[in-house]
């Protein structure tokens, strides 16, 4: 699997969606329209400074690639062809809605070198979507993840954690559908409400309440340790740091580090389970790749273990090959 992207991002104009969280603009910081010029561009100057194009792909990202006017996608994905095969990038990633997945679409992704294709699924439970006004149902990111696998692509999928009606329960469920179709990657987002979106009128008219940003880092914690254990890659937990985002949020669960608050939690929570009734010191050796992570945002763990009696050391070691190791406890 390529290690990264050159990420030419293509807005869906004239979209005739109403996504409750859609503010494309207020996401990427940009409004500009790319052209096959554009990609070439792009492409050129990634060759020059990317160390192994092989690792790499080229990404057509903003949600509805196959949803664009046709001869527009067509121009786009004939743009890249120079840059793919020997000494070139080692394919195309693009993301669409599952709406716009069908076999015709995909013999022609497949024909112009795509390799990999993101759904933007966001939920699937059909009440949530409907209120979120996505415009497709669960049934349709089934039908469209089993396309992709069958015809022989890399499946991403996306998940948005906290959109309207949504309970916690729902996303469980969510994930745990999610995983069911098999993904190769996924792309886990909690929800950010921004100004200018559906969600941003329900949020300001108190309609809108989303639950309580440690649920959400419970939640996503949770969905990236399981992940871990069932070989699925989590490529994006939370959205890029951006000025833009933080100018424009109104609300919801936007941390420039929300992966780190998550691993932080992650590591949290299994060395509370390993730690006996009554301890009050313990002592825990971790790989020292991983000390940031054990000692959790600002230290966090460390002060959530004291503010519980426990005082916590964590010490590194790198010769240590499991997550974290018990090696002193009163
Ligand atoms: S997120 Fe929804 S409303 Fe926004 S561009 Fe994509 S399909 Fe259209």
């Amino acid at each position: 699997m390529p290690h990264s992207n050159i990420s030419v991002f293509v807005p869906h104009v004239g979209c005739p969606h109403m996504c409750a969280f859609c503010n494309q603009r207020t996401i990427t910081g940009t409004d500009k329209i790319p052209h096959s010029e554009d990609v070439v561009k792009i492409c050129e100057r990634a060759l020059s400074e990317v160390r192994d194009p092989s690792e790499t792909q080229i990404a057509f990202f903003g949600g509805s690639f196959t949803a664009i006017p046709r001869d527009y996608m067509l121009e786009l994905l004939g743009a890249a062809q120079r840059f793919l095969g020997e000494g070139g990038f080692s394919g195309i990633r693009i993301s669409t809605r599952p709406d716009y997945i069908d076999n015709e679409i995909l013999d022609i992704l497949r024909k112009y070198g795509v390799t990999s294709v993101e759904l933007g699924a966001q939920s699937m439970s059909d009440p949530v979507l409907e209120a979120n006004g996505r415009g497709h149902t669960s049934y349709d990111v089934e039908k469209a993840a089993g396309l992709i696998k069958d015809g022989g692509f890399e499946l991403g999928l996306q998940m948005m954690v906290g959109l309207y009606k949504s309970t916690p329960r729902d996303e469980t469920e969510t994930f745990e559908k999610l995983c069911t179709l098999s993904p190769d990657t996924l792309r886990i987002y909690p929800v950010v409400i921004l100004e200018g979106t559906e969600l941003g009128r329900l949020f300001k008219s108190g309609e809108y309440k989303p639950f309580d940003f440690d649920t959400a880092v419970g939640l996503c914690s949770q969905f990236l340790n399981m992940c871990e254990k069932r070989g699925i890659k989590v490529i994006k937990l939370g959205l890029h740091a951006s000025e833009f985002v933080e100018e424009q949020a109104l609300g919801g669960f936007y941390h420039p580090a929300f992966r780190e608050l998550c691993e932080g939690r992650i590591y949290r929570e299994e060395i509370e389970r390993a730690l006996p009734e009554g301890t009050v010191c313990a002592e825990i050796s971790v790989p020292a790749r991983n000390v940031s992570k054990a000692l959790g945002q600002k230290k966090c763990n460390l002060n959530y273990f004291k503010d519980k009696g426990i005082t916590l050391k964590i010490l590194p070691d790198s010769s240590q090959t499991e997550k974290f190791k018990v090696i002193g406890i009163r």
